[in-house]
Formats: C-alpha cells, sequence, structure tokens
C-alpha cells in the first residue's frame, strides 16, 4: 500500500493495522515528525518515502527520500501498489485522491475534505471511506429494506458541556479537549463546532447518494450510524471509539478476525441523546441548504480550513471560525463545473477569509 499521512492518528493506527495482517508497506508520506517517520521506516522498510517540503531529507534514514505534492503524485502513479490510503489531512489531500483514481487505484479514503470540496468529481466507485459513521452506515446498509432516513452520531466535541455564552472565550487548548476520541489537531478543531458533522453529512451524500440524512449527539460515541427504515424499525451500530475497525475494512474489504473487543453494554450502562441545536453550533444553521446544494462544499471547506489557520495563530476567537465560514457561504453562492472550478474557487474564498 501507499499510506499518505502515515505519521498522523489515523495513519498510526492503519499501520498497526498492516502490521497485524502483514499488509506490505510500500510508500510512506509524512509531514514533519521524522523521529516517528524513522521509527515506521524501521518497522515497515517502505521502498520510497516522501516528506513535506522544508524537511531536512537527511535526518530520515532511508536511501530514497522525496520531497512535496509532485513527488507524491509521481510515486502514486509509478508505485505497483493498488491500494492507497489517504489520510492527509485537509484539501492538501484532494489531487492525491484525484491522482490515485486516475491511475485505477482504489483508495481508503480518511480524508474527507477530498468528498465536502469535489465529491461531485471523484469517482465513488473506487472509495472506501475510512470514518467510524460511515463505515456503520455501509455495517447496517446490506440488506433491500426500503430506508427511511440514516442517521450519523456526534460526540458533541469539546464544548457540548460548556454554558454557552463562555464559548466564544475558548482557547485553543480548550478547543483541543475531545471528550471522546484521540484525533489530530484539525479534526478536534472541526468536532468542537460541529463543522466534522456538517462534513460527514455532506459525504454521507456523495456516498450514499440524495436521502434523508441527519445527525445526533451519543454522548459516549459508541454508537456510530443508525438507519430508520419505511417499516418502523431502527438498526444501530455499536463498536468501541476506535478507527482499527473501519481502517481494517477499508483495507481488506472482508474481515473475520477480532478486530475490538465487544461493546459491554452492562459497562456502557446508559446512553444519552441530545439535539444538535444551532445556539451552541452555529454552523449547524447551514446545514440543510448545503445538503441541498452539496457542490458548495467547496466553500464551506476552504473557509473553514482558513479560518482555522487563523484561530490556530491567535488571531480570531473560536466563535469567529463559523461566523466566517457562514458568511462565505452566503457571499460566495457559488456551483463548481469542473474539477478547475473547485480549485480556483478554494484559492478564492480562502483569500477571501484572509482578507477580512
Ligand atoms: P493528523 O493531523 O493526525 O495527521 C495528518 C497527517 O498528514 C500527518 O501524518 C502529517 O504529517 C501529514 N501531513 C500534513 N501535511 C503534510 C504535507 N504537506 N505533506 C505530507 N504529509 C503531510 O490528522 P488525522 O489523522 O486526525 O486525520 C487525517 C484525515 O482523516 C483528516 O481528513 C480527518 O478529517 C480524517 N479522519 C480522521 C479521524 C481520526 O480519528 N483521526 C477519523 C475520521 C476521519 P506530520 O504529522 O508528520 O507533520
Amino acid at each position: 500500500m501507499i499510506l499518505l499521512g502515515s505519521t498522523g492518528s489515523i495513519g498510526v493506527n492503519a499501520l498497526q493495522i498492516a502490521r497485524q495482517f502483514g499488509l506490505n508497506v510500500d510508500v510512506l508520506v509524512a509531514g514533519r515528525n521524522i523521529v516517528l517517520l524513522n521509527e515506521q521506516i524501521r518497522t515497515h522498510s517502505p521502498s520510497i518515502v516522501i516528506v513535506a517540503d522544508g524537511v531536512d531529507t537527511s535526518t530520515i534514514n532511508h536511501p530514497k527520500v522525496l520531497q512535496g505534492e509532485q513527488a507524491i503524485l509521481e510515486t502514486i502513479a509509478s508505485s505497483k501498489s493498488m491500494l492507497v490510503i489517504n489520510a492527509l489531512v485537509g484539501f492538501a489531500g484532494l489531487r492525491p485522491t484525484l491522482k490515485a483514481i486516475e491511475c485505477g487505484k482504489r483508495v481508503a479514503l480518511a480524508n474527507k475534505e477530498s468528498l465536502v470540496a469535489a465529491g461531485a468529481f471523484v469517482d465513488i466507485s473506487k472509495i472506501q471511506p475510512i470514518d467510524s459513521e460511515h463505515f456503520g452506515l455501509w455495517y447496517l446498509n446490506n440488506n433491500p429494506r426500503p430506508i427511511q432516513r440514516m442517521l450519523i452520531t456526534a460526540s458533541g466535541g469539546a464544548f457540548r458541556d460548556w454554558p454557552i455564552e463562555k464559548i466564544q472565550e475558548a482557547t485553543l487548548n480548550d478547543a483541543l479537549n475531545h471528550p471522546n476520541w484521540s484525533m489530530g489537531q484539525k479534526i478536534t478543531i472541526d468536532s468542537a463546532s460541529m463543522m466534522n458533522k456538517m462534513f460527514e453529512l455532506l459525504e454521507a451524500r456523495w456516498l450514499f447518494g440524495e436521502g434523508e440524512y441527519d445527525a445526533v449527539i451519543e454522548t459516549k460515541s459508541i454508537i456510530h450510524a443508525l438507519i430508520d427504515y419505511q417499516d418502523g424499525s431502527t438498526t444501530a451500530h455499536f463498536a468501541r471509539a476506535n478507527m482499527q475497525l473501519p481502517i481494517a475494512y477499508a483495507l481488506m474489504g472482508q474481515v473475520e478476525q477480532n478486530i475490538l473487543p465487544s461493546v459491554n453494554l452492562l459497562e456502557v450502562g446508559s446512553l444519552e441523546f441530545r439535539e444538535i441545536t444551532a445556539q451552541r453550533y452555529p454552523i449547524w444553521e447551514i446545514r440543510q441548504e448545503l445538503l441541498r446544494n452539496p457542490k458548495r462544499g467547496v466553500v464551506v471547506n476552504a473557509a473553514n480550513e482558513a479560518a482555522i489557520d487563523l484561530f490556530v495563530a491567535g488571531k480570531i476567537g473560536f466563535s469567529e471560525i463559523s461566523k466566517r465560514v457562514i458568511h462565505a457561504f452566503e457571499y460566495f453562492d457559488v456551483h463548481p463545473n469542473s474539477i478547475d472550478d473547485v480549485f480556483d474557487i478554494d484559492t478564492q474564498v480562502r483569500n477571501y477569509i484572509r482578507s477580512q
């Protein structure tokens, strides 16, 4: 396999699955965590290693080290491996997704921004999503009964129990204090604002087609997805909050061995569900409009990434992220007609957010 983002939260879990099942790792792609990358090289002996631009390649213990996006794209094309795991974060993951598909490779896709920004231009038949909610929907959606609604769950993120008026004073450290999951910085911030769940609804819309989608908070992250059928029954997918299960399926298709201990309902004791409200999560205001116009995801994604950069740099407060995204969504009423439009709109929206 070619693993993009090997040193991140998903990348590390993917390598654990690779080790457990003896899967060959041909290419490792990482950013700046060279200490961890060197450990991964020792364990997995890839034939090529690629790092972000600006890294001192002499510190990497490997004879073939390349740098930058162009090297990633060329290596996807030249490698014999037919599986690309895309665990890069943000819009930077889109070109590698498109390249892998163009080369006829299967993509195990954690990089949700690829679908949020450009779902209309991605061949979904080549994609295996790595996300517990979509895995849950896929797992449940295996019979011909007519479906009424697909529901995914949210943890509620770092501020689910905060007094609403205090959220605007939240710091980066506060936003990173996720109640249930250990994940990379950006997705943890997206969980706190509920942007992550809106992105997942949009992803579900691209992956499973038109239909009714919604989300609800389940505070323990034990249920990941539910399906309401026309007949009035509802099924739910329970699993421990651990990405190795969706990763194992995305890598191998079929899994018969144990990946996680089963959920112990007596240990769980009780479950609590809450409504996602626009008072606590202002971004929720635009979700219906976005789901009706899913191509506009490119605007939301670009505005969100640019606003998060400003928040992380200490230039704007936490609540300003959602405000700027909502404003950009209203200002840019655009619908890309091609993948080139997606890249153009992305640049325009980022520039707009930075200049505000
Ligand atoms: P992380 O921030 O933990 O990891 C990102 C990875 O990308 C790291 O390996 C990082 O390298 C690498 N990277 C960043 N910039 C570059 C670059 N310019 N060139 C090469 N590599 C780069 O993110 P997560 O693993 O949490 O998330 C990855 C994706 O998966 C996101 O799209 C997220 O939304 C999605 N996802 C994550 C889940 C999770 O549980 N974490 C669950 C479902 C989806 P380095 O660290 O070395 O700098």
